[in-house]
């Protein structure tokens, strides 16, 4: 039985839906990419997956138990999002945002060793890379069967991302959670991921290995991404 089943997922906004029949799955420890272009629709898919959005349709299930409602409705162990943009709250210290979620800092500082000395300073005054920390200990010590993260990379350097994504390979290893990642960078999905399910106008249009990422990067950037090669823009 998969950890998580997205079958026939539709979702959007107001009258209008801007996902389509997203199919997709992932087993216990398994990490999944999602991968497409700005608009694509993977943040919406990933919210209706949450249960966060109203206008969805489908089901999503977490180790064969239909999820229904609105995310506040559902256990808290089920499904972790975590959000492009760095959900914390600024004005409040690394360790009450950890308090105000649930969450214990000494677990966080478990997790995430960097956080130990910025405990009392406030989240706005933290680097980048160590408020996605904040928001990846939220979520993760709350030990979620799925966790959904929006762009882990965004705004920070290879360094810090390489590092974030150790631990998380590390956790979902170590917990047996699924995470579905969405990613702008082919080779950190490469690097991490098992599969990686490609959307682009609201659908699904690609489900391919990993390994694939790399070998078939030039073609999947240009025709899933509308990225020109660089050898061509050279050959003019
Ligand atoms: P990006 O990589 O730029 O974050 P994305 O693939 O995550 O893009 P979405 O953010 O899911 O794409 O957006 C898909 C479509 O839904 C876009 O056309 C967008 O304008 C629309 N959309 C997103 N959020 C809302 C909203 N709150 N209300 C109405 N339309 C929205």
């Amino acid at each position: 039985m998969e950890t998580l089943a997205v079958v026939d997922l539709c979702a959007g906004y107001g009258n209008q839906w801007v996902v389509w029949d997203v199919s997709l799955h992932a087993g216990d420890g398994e990490i999944v990419a999602l991968l497409g272009r700005n608009g694509a629709g993977k943040t919406t898919a990933l919210r209706a997956m949450a249960g966060t959005l109203s206008k969805t349709a489908g089901s999503v299930s977490v180790d064969g138990r239909v999820l229904h409602g609105a995310a506040h409705r559902r256990t808290r162990t089920d499904v972790g999002l975590v959000l492009e943009g760095r959900s914390v709250f600024p004005s409040l210290t690394t360790h009450q945002n950890l308090q105000v979620a649930g969450v214990d800092p000494e677990e966080a500082v478990a997790l995430f060793p960097e956080l130990a000395s910025k405990l009392r300073v406030r989240a706005g005054q933290l680097s980048g890379g160590e408020q996605q920390m904040v928001s990846l200990a939220r979520a993760m010590c709350r030990r979620p069967r799925v966790l959904l993260i929006d762009e882990l990379s965004f705004g920070l350097t290879p360094s810090v991302c390489r590092r974030l994504f150790a631990r998380l390979a590390a956790a979902a290893n170590d917990t047996r959670m699924a995470v579905v990642l969405v990613e702008q960078h082919l080779s950190y999905a490469a690097e991490l991921a098992a599969r990686a399910y490609i959307m682009s106008d609201g659908h699904l249009v690609s489900e391919l290995p990993a390994a694939d990422l790399i070998s078939r990067q030039a073609e999947i950037e240009e025709i899933y991404f509308g990225r020109r090669p660089a050898s061509r823009d050279v050959r003019g």
